[in-house]
C-alpha cells in the first residue's frame, strides 16, 4: 500500500492535535532541563503549518513537506525549529513531485531526513535529543519492512521505537543544545524534543492504522 497525499495532510494535522494536547506536557518537561518553551514553540508552529496547508493544500507529497519545514522555519524559535523544518524540507526534497510513495520509499526518505537532523544538530543516539527517539523508529521501521509487514503494523512499531527511545533518555546527560549546559543535572529528565518526536511518530502511525 502506497501513502497517499491525503494521508500525508491528515499525518499533519494529527500532529497538531497531537501537539496542542501535549503543549504543557512538553512544556514542563522543557522546565526541568530547558526554557519552558517547547510546547509553545511546537504547538505555535503547527497550528501555522496547518492554517498553511489549509489555505493553499499542495498537491503532491514532497511539496506539502515542503511547505511544512518553510512554516516550521519561520514559526518555531529556539533551536527545534530548524532541526524539525530540515526534517520536513528533506522529507519534500526526497519525494518531490510524488503523489504516491511505496513503503519502502518512504522508509528511505525518512532515514535521509532523520540523518539531515543529525547533521544539522550534530548529534548522534544517546545525546539526550530528537535523534534519540527519530533513530530507532526509522531502524524499526526498515526491520519491519525486512519481516515483510503492511507499512501500518511497521509505522506502529517504529512509534513504539520511538517511545522506548524517548524514554531511554531520561537517564542520560545532554550532550548537545541548551539542556547540555546543566551538564549532569539533566540526568533523570525526559527530553522534550524526543517527547515530540515520538508524537510524530505516533501520529502517523495512527493515521496509518485508520486505513
Ligand atoms: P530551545 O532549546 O532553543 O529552547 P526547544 O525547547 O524548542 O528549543 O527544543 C529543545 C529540544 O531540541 C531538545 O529537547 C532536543 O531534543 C532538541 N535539540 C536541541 N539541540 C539539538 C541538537 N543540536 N541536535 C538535535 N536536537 C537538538
Ligand atoms: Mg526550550
Amino acid at each position: 500500500m502506497d501513502l497517499t497525499t491525503e494521508q500525508v495532510l491528515a499525518w499533519i494535522q494529527r500532529i497538531a492535535e497531537l501537539i496542542r494536547q501535549n503543549r504543557d506536557y512538553l512544556t514542563q518537561l522543557d522546565a526541568a532541563i530547558g526554557d519552558a518553551d517547547h510546547g509553545a514553540n511546537m504547538d505555535r508552529g503547527f497550528q501555522v503549518t496547518v492554517q498553511k496547508l489549509g489555505n493553499e493544500p499542495p498537491n503532491d507529497v514532497g511539496a506539502i513537506f515542503r511547505t511544512v519545514g518553510m512554516a516550521l522555519l519561520s514559526s518555531v524559535g529556539g533551536a527545534a525549529g530548524p532541526l524539525y523544518g530540515t526534517f520536513f524540507l528533506e522529507l519534500g526534497k526526497q519525494l518531490a513531485g510524488r503523489t504516491a510513495v511505496s513503503a519502502q520509499e518512504w522508509a528511505t526518505a525518512l532515514r535521509t531526513a532523520v540523518a539531515a537532523v543529525a547533521a544539522r544538530g550534530q548529534a548522534q543516539v544517546g545525546d539526550k535529543t530528537m535523534i534519540d527517539a527519530l533513530a530507532p523508529a526509522v531502524e524499526e521501521l526498515e526491520r519491519a519492512l525486512a519481516e515483510g509487514v503492511s507499512l501500518a503494523v511497521a509505522m506502529q512499531r517504529a512509534a513504539a521505537a520511538a517511545e522506548e527511545g524517548m524514554r531511554a533518555t531520561i537517564p542520560l546527560q545532554a550532550q548537545r543544545g541548551r539542556a547540555s549546559y546543566l551538564g549532569e543535572r539533566s540526568v533523570g529528565h525526559q527530553d522534550p524534543g524526543a517527547t515530540s518526536s515520538a508524537l510524530l511518530l505516533t501520529a502517523a502511525a495512527e493515521i496509518l492504522a485508520t486505513e
